[in-house]
């Protein structure tokens, strides 16, 4: 879309100044820049974000690891234009996303960024077909579109024959398959997945993992998951380990491999 492109030259040219040692010139689809999130509980301030620095290459499979409460959500919250920091930026292909208006925010999220949570959040009433076109409605696609995109998407996540199954006539895989094929209505550079396997068994967990890299390998789309799932772990390009709203740790492909022969976990 023109708009965003002409903020996305201009952003470009802004974010590569002063104050940014680490661009390389690598082409980064996300750069965290010292992100703080305070929430206010009680009157008492909650800091679940205390200065996250973060680059992710376009295409690349990563992984978020920490323990609970220690921030992940929060901070996919921040780069899926979903809440704002209270302090730092996100660049979402080089554009600054606070410097979007509400329109420009909502292109952003609907055709960009495709998201998958923990407890699916399909809309019930709805046929797994109907869910899945939901995006394109939102883009503004004809219905043929609609119809040949959903059944494309359908056929990829594994369940081509769920077409007019609503949520609980179908199994929480078959459920999660349905929202990532909604992630990905819109052909979006990023899927933001938080704890996508959270809710299943492990069996179908490990089936979701390994759809949801074939997606990233084939399509080239970037994935970003929040995770505890050891095999998670070792599909990624790389894990980030946060702690109480902060990195602590970031594992690259290489040592992940070295992990993954020995006995050692991710800390
Ligand atoms: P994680 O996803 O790693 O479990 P979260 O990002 O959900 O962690 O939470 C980080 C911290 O922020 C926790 O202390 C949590 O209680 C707090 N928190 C998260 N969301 C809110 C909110 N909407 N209001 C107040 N506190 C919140
Ligand atoms: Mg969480």
């Amino acid at each position: 879309m023109s708009d965003i492109q002409t903020k996305n030259g201009a952003a470009g040219a802004t974010t590569t100044g002063v104050g940014d040692e680490s661009y390389t010139g690598q082409e980064y689809i996300v750069r965290v820049r010292g992100i703080k999130r305070t929430y206010e509980v009680g009157g008492q301030p909650v800091h679940a974000l205390k200065g996250i620095d973060l680059d992710i290459e376009r295409g690349e499979y990563v992984s978020i690891m920490g323990p609970s409460g220690s921030g992940k959500s929060t901070l996919f919250n921040m780069i899926g234009g979903l809440d704002k920091p209270t302090e730092g930026t996100v660049f979402i292909d080089e554009v600054d996303i606070a410097q979007l208006d509400a329109f420009e925010l909502a292109w952003l999220r609907c055709r960009k960024i495709g998201y998958i949570f923990q407890t699916f959040n399909l809309i019930p009433v709805m046929t797994a077909q109907e869910n899945i076109t939901l995006p394109m409605i939102f883009a503004g696609y004809d219905l043929d579109h609609q119809l040949s995109r959903g059944q494309e998407l359908l056929d990829a996540v594994g369940i081509p024959h769920r077409a007019h199954n609503k949520p609980s006539q179908l199994s929480g895989g078959q459920q999660q398959r349905v929202a990532i094929a909604r992630a990905l209505a819109n052909h979006p550079s990023i899927v933001l997945a938080d704890e996508p396997t959270g809710n299943l068994d492990q069996k179908t967990g490990v089936e979701i993992i390994e759809l949801l890299k074939r997606l990233n390998k084939e399509s080239g789309v970037t994935v970003i998951t929040a995770t505890h799932d050891d095999k998670m772990l070792k599909m990624s390009d790389r894990v980030v380990v946060v702690t109480d709203g902060m990195i602590s740790r970031i594992y690259s492909r290489k040592e992940i491999e070295a992990l993954s022969d020995t006995t050692g976990g991710f800390h």
